[in-house]
């Protein structure tokens, strides 16, 4: 759609460059952008010249830059340590969208938008992968990125912030994971997504989105028992009925996908 009120595009290139004009937004595959009128939006700052590699394998885990696309991400090359790497591919097919979309649309800015639906949230929360967010008067902090979407379509960052990374651990690289999503129409969004994760030793995270606004995540020391995994999973707050589900049925059905990523896991 074109963004009849945007009037000026920049291509960032240093850090300075990000350092926002009253309007300006920042812009990332632009497929949520360019989706719907921005009627405030009087200029355009694009993050992807900013050259930042779009993954860095290091020591403590994988660095993912915010402007790394989803297609470069689900086709990168695992390390053979990282057993949690068919998560990748498996959270950007729940992403419902074409090749397309995904050849273009950032992992950042699938954080940053801050949908309940938004399948690189969910992986980068069940991978308890932090955030890098640049603020404006130069310094940066970092926060999980369970904390960061604080709603369905808001998050944590303030004015003129910007998610520079998301850092995933090496030992959540390491785990054994297994998803389940379900949605109402075979090819619509997810009215409810499930990721479970068992680290090294022996310790369980189960990890809810698109049911709930922002992503829950439950830990246990260990996997624990069926019932008292879907128990857990139904007492989480916030289920909510929009067009793609009603709360009653995203409960219910996140505790059946719960127990299924379980069983997986158990096996
Ligand atoms: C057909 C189709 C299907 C879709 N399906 C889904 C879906 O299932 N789930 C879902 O969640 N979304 C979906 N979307 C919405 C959107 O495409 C995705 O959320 C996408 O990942 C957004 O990434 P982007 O790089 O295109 O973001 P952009 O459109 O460029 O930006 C999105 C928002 O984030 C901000 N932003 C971007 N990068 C940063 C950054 N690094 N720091 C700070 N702010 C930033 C922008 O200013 C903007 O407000 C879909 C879109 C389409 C067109």
């Amino acid at each position: 759609m074109d963004l009849n009120t945007v009037a000026s595009y920049r291509a960032a290139r240093t850090r300075d460059d990000l350092v926002l004009a009253e309007g300006e937004v920042l812009l990332g595959g632009g497929t949520w952008l360019y989706s719907e009128p921005q009627p405030r939006a009087r200029g355009l700052v694009d993050l992807t010249t900013m050259g930042w590699p779009a993954t860095e394998r290091r020591p403590e885990g994988l660095r993912i830059a915010a402007t790394c696309t989803i297609a470069e991400l689900a086709r990168l090359e695992p390390d053979p340590s990282w057993r949690a790497h068919p998560l990748f591919a498996q959270c950007a097919d729940a992403l419902l969208a074409s090749f397309k979309v995904w050849r273009v649309a950032t992992v950042g800015g699938n954080v940053c938008r801050g949908f309940a639906a938004g399948a690189m949230t969910a992986l980068c929360a069940a991978l308890d992968a932090s955030a890098l967010v640049w603020t404006p008067d130069g310094g940066s902090r970092t926060l999980p990125v369970a904390e960061l979407v604080t709603g369905n379509g808001r998050t944590a960052l303030g004015p003129g912030e910007v998610l520079r990374a998301l850092d995933v651990p090496a030992h959540a690289l390491h785990a054994r994971t297994a998803l389940r999503r379900i949605a109402l129409a075979e090819r619509g969004r997810s009215g409810a997504l499930v990721i479970g994760r068992v680290d090294d030793d022996g310790s369980a995270v189960f990890c809810v989105t698109a049911a709930v606004p922002r992503p829950a995540v439950l830990r246990y020391d260990g996997l624990p028992g069926t019932d008292a995994l879907a128990r857990d999973v139904r007492a989480l707050e916030g289920f909510y009925t929009d067009p793609f589900g009603a709360a009653d049925w995203r409960r219910h059905v996140s505790g059946v996908l719960a127990a299924q990523v379980r069983e997986e896991l158990a096996a």
